[in-house]
């Protein structure tokens, strides 16, 4: 290893980082806090063939697509993960995250359990840190704060909360999002964290 040209923490490729909790578990605002502090951390845009909810910006918030362009993209192996969420089709842009990583930048990926899962067998080096959600009933006040599901929807959403929670062992970490600025302290801290990791040093 060089440790002239190694400096402070790590060099070469960057980190995969991969957040994932419950649906209501406050990721997303979470990731978004995240990135202020850290504005050096990319974050993936995933495809989806949900409609953009109120405010979404496409090409920003995701890249909403239908479904026969979706399937375009999966077929040759085009994600390097994707999954059905309540129904609609969620995918990483496998390119977009390998140039980012080439470039030696680190990406952040909010997705699902079951995409954290698929990222685990794919890429072993990478960090899962799984959000743990709120007590249930802060959890329905927020789903119902958001204001876009149908009771049916938020029935539907809570019960694959439960499902969801059971995957958490195949994370290596995980943060209680009770309070967001203690959320946000811990992400960082594991950012930081791993990204002095010797074995992450160029050698
Ligand atoms: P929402 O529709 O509320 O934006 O997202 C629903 C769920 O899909 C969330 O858990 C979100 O993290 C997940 N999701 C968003 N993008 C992706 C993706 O590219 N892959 C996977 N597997 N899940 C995603």
């Amino acid at each position: 290893m060089n440790i002239e040209t190694a400096g402070n923490g790590k060099q070469g490729r960057g980190i995969l980082f991969v957040i994932s909790s419950t649906s209501g578990g406050g990721k997303t605002t979470l990731a978004r806090r995240l990135l202020k502090s850290l504005p050096d951390l990319a974050l993936s845009v995933s495809y989806t063939t949900r409609d953009p909810r109120k405010g979404e910006v496409d090409g920003s918030d995701y890249h909403f697509i239908e479904r026969d362009e979706f399937n375009k993209i999966k077929e040759p192996g085009g994600f390097l993960e994707w999954a059905e969420v309540y129904g609609e089709y969620y995918g990483t842009s496998r390119l977009a995250v390998e140039s980012v990583i080439e470039q030696g930048r680190d990406v952040l990926l909010d997705i699902d359990v079951q995409g954290g899962r698929q990222i685990r067998d794919r890429i072993p080096e990478a960090v899962l840190i799984f959000i743990i959600p709120p007590e249930r009933d802060e959890l329905i006040r927020r789903l119902r704060n958001r204001g876009t599901e149908s009771p049916s929807q938020l029935e539907k959403r809570l019960s694959a909360a439960r499902e969801e929670l059971a995957l958490m062992p195949f994370y290596d970490y995980a943060i209680r999002n009770d309070d967001l600025e203690e959320a946000v302290e811990a992400l960082r801290s594991i950012i930081i964290a791993e990204r002095c990791r010797v074995t992450r040093w160029r050698k």
